[in-house]
């Protein structure tokens, strides 16, 4: 069975005091052994965050470049993000896909390197409301992982992260039928693509509007192995949403 894996994506959002504070409420707070905690700081705050969270919890960068060291003005790389203890990058998040024009292919690049320097990685997918409505969410999402697949062998540090774009920050969640569907066609892709063992242990985890009142109704799905949360990651209801299954 596969461990529940709960991320937070804290965006582009703290400071030095509601960072340390944060961490302090997490060390603090009883949590759920049974589940894997995340947390993916502004890079400016990782080695602050990694300083002084517990060691229960891992902390992810939000992003990573797709080359060794080198003239890459404004970029990290994986190596200098395992040398500071950071062990998650999430990739592709749909604010880089669409404010930042990040590609499938530069996507499955940054994946593939990721993972040869070791770093687990949150690969994120999720369809605009457009394309649900033209019932196009699971070949997009489908697309967004195939491009990945197609360079990438080994799944077994992949973190599936299926986040519906209309339901990021608005406050609109998806159903538990809605999210249940989509990760369920996600794993069959899994099966198909790639095969049985993979489908049958990779984690796909929903973002998009958590909250500590929708959380423990969507953990309940077959197919959901967990969430990647954004707003609420900031604010002390990140540990009923980590404690979802208890
Ligand atoms: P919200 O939880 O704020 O909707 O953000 C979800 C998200 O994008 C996490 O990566």
């Amino acid at each position: 069975s596969r461990q529940f894996f709960v991320g937070g994506n804290f965006k582009m959002n703290g400071s030095v005091d509601s960072i340390k504070s944060i961490v302090s409420n997490l060390n603090g707070a009883q949590l759920d052994k049974n589940t894997e905690v995340v947390i993916a700081p502004p890079a400016l705050y990782l080695l602050l965050t990694r300083e002084h969270l517990g060691k229960n919890i891992e902390v992810a960068a939000q992003n990573v470049f797709d080359k060794p060291n080198g003239a890459f003005t404004g970029e990290i790389s994986a190596s200098q993000l395992i040398e500071s203890d950071i062990k998650w990058t999430l990739l592709g998040h749909s604010e880089r896909r669409q404010i930042l024009c990040e590609s499938d292919s530069f996507i499955a690049s940054k994946t593939k390197h990721a993972l040869e320097h070791n770093l687990g990685v949150i690969l994120c997918c999720g369809e605009t409301l457009e394309q649900r409505e033209a019932n196009k969410t699971t070949d997009v999402v489908t697309a967004q992982l195939a491009a990945v697949a197609q360079v990438v062998k080994d799944w077994s540090k992949i973190v599936v992260a299926y986040e519906p774009i209309w339901a990021i920050g608005t406050g609109k969640v998806a159903t538990t039928e809605q999210a249940q569907e989509v990760h369920e066609a996600i794993r069959a892709w899994i099966k198909k693509t790639i095969g049985d063992d993979v489908a049958e242990k990779t984690r796909i985890i929903y973002g998009g509007s958590v909250s500590e009142k929708n959380c423990k109704d969507l953990a309940k799905q077959k197919d959901v192995d967990g969430f990647l949360v954004g707003g609420a990651s900031l604010k002390p209801a990140f540990v009923d949403i980590i404690n979802s299954k208890i």
